[in-house]
């Protein structure tokens, strides 16, 4: 069995047909999906996805991209928001320099929030980082991220940051892009982390995984995922099944099958 660690399941492509999106998980042996907030106004929903199947998690967060003009998010209300049996983790939180013009000094002062709310809650991190990964890794250092940990998702960066967020007490995911043709050095990377600190993702409904590149993803997918992670390791799909779902639920707590 296989666990989706980071989709989106409240983003209208995948909302229109839910059940068409369970029926795949059921089909290619995925048990398990967290489904990861990423705006104040969407959370509600996010959660209610959570609350109504058995098999899935949600987390709550702002994304680093999403800009608000009228109202960020708070400490107060990020705990607020965590105070729920199935929002198992904080995030998705982190820095994003790819979209967005400096200055981003809001963008640091969310994601230090973000790390205060894992704190508080006990509820693990999802980090996402784009061409910010010295200033990602200075921020989790500074507000002690590594006393609560996490997981580095849709990792695409080199194997020293890989190095450094372990040594930070997190996990590295990977997503449908370590199936990419031009992505040798990720996958080198995939060859490289410990297995027990690993986890697999679709971060569904973008970036589908070969042979699927370039149409809809979602959490059936991430089968495919794995499939890869396994040959380019040279080790069964079952292992880096058995391994990341094991390493799931010792990072989610909060997560009870
Ligand atoms: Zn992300
Ligand atoms: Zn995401």
């Amino acid at each position: 069995m296989f666990i989706d660690s980071h989709c989106h399941l409240d983003f209208p492509e995948l909302a229109a047909d839910r059940d068409a999106v369970l029926q795949l998980m059921r089909d290619n042996g995925v048990s398990h999906a967290l489904t990861i907030s990423t705006t104040l106004k969407t959370f509600p929903a996010v959660r209610a996805v959570a609350e109504a199947h058995d098999n899935m998690w949600c987390s709550a967060g702002v994304h680093p991209d999403e800009q608000v003009d009228d109202h960020e998010v708070s400490l107060d209300e990020l705990l607020a928001m965590a105070d729920h049996p199935k929002v198992v983790a904080i995030g998705e939180t982190g820095l994003d320099y790819y979209r967005l013009p400096e200055p981003l000094d809001w963008q640091r002062e969310r994601f230090r929030i973000h790390i205060r709310a894992a704190r508080q809650t006990g509820k693990p991190l999802v980090i996402h980082t784009r061409n910010a990964a010295a200033d990602t890794l200075k921020l989790m250092a500074e507000e002690g991220a590594a006393e609560v940990g996490g997981v580095m998702h849709c990792f695409t960066e080199s194997q020293q940051i890989a190095e450094a967020a372990l040594a930070m007490n997190f996990h590295i995911s990977f997503s449908g892009i370590v199936t990419f043709k031009s992505a040798k050095d990720l996958m080198e990377v995939a060859r490289q982390v410990p297995l027990d600190r690993m986890l697999i993702e679709t971060d569904s409904p973008y970036l589908a995984p070969a042979p699927y590149r370039g149409k809809m993803n979602q959490p059936g997918y991430v089968k495919h995922v794995a499939e890869h992670i396994a040959a380019l390791r040279g080790i069964s799909v079952e292992e880096v099944a058995a391994a990341t779902t094991a390493n799931f639920f010792g990072l989610f707590k909060h997560a009870r099958r």
